[in-house]
């Protein structure tokens, strides 16, 4: 398969039709923009099967997004998209840097949901911008963070239900989206990317405890054991997680 690009937990292939990708997760793990790094054995399976199963499920809404299938234990197919290079961060209850940046308290609930922007930009440390930044570094136009905008909305709200079924909070997540060229006038925004307890916190709601990546970041130790429990919980049927080949 033609690699096409690595990030730090995805690889992408040349899909076997003009206008597809392969994603394929590994099992690396990093955090403080990559200066914590280790493998974890299965976060890769975990992160594919519970991603595939959460976009299958938006299908029953009309978000549009660009998962196609799972194809493996490692890889799904989806639709080639031009990445737009912002992260869109949903907040729900406060946590992360939003604590460190503004000197709120995690685990208190924001008064409505808040959407941030940030630039995926590693070099510069992913900085936090408003939409004129973005309008202004010509990232996306009005009408496409408008778009954007709507549909973390929408995500989150269908999200924040699917996982309450599960007896798990939703406190905040990040989305990617990009332009699907599909040779009408204007490229469609679809959602793209993943989501899963790498990018999302999700809390136990009798509990509080965490089941995401912050038992990496935060050294808490069982990660592992934590996705399982978010995949059991989705009535996800696993295969043994074996180390990538
Ligand atoms: N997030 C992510 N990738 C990033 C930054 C953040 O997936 O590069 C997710 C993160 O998992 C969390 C949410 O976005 O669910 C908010 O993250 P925050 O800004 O608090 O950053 P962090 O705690 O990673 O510094």
């Amino acid at each position: 398969m033609e690699l096409l690009y690595e990030g730090k937990a995805k690889k992408l292939f040349k899909g076997p039709e003009a206008g597809t990708i392969i994603q394929y997760f590994k099992d690396d793990a990093t955090a403080f923009n990559a200066q914590k790094k280790d493998t974890l054995t299965g976060k890769g399976i975990l992160n594919n099967y519970i991603s595939s199963t959460i976009f299958e499920a938006l299908n029953q809404t009309d978000i549009p997004h660009h998962f196609i299938k799972r194809l493996s234990e490692r890889e799904q197919l989806v639709k080639e998209v031009e990445i737009i290079p912002v992260e869109v961060i949903i907040r729900k209850v406060a946590a992360g840097s939003i604590c460190k940046r503004l000197g709120l308290t995690e685990g208190e609930p924001l008064p409505h949901t808040l959407i941030e922007f940030c630039l995926k930009d590693d070099a510069l440390g992913d900085p936090v911008i408003a939409r004129e930044h973005i309008e202004m570094m010509q990232l996306a136009d009005s009408f496409e963070i408008d778009e954007i905008t709507s549909m973390s909305y929408r995500v989150t709200d269908f999200l924040s239900g699917i996982f309450a079924m599960m007896q798990i909070q939703l406190i905040d997540f990040k989305l990617e989206f990009g332009r699907l060229h599909n040779n009408t006038d204007f490229p469609q925004i679809i959602l793209a990317d993943e989501i899963s307890p790498d990018n999302c916190r999700l809390w136990d709601m009798k509990t509080n405890e965490k089941l995401d990546k912050d038992r990496f970041r935060r050294d808490l130790g069982g990660l592992i054991e934590s996705y399982t429990d978010i995949a059991h919980r989705m009535s996800i049927h696993l295969p043994a997680l074996s180390a990538e080949k």
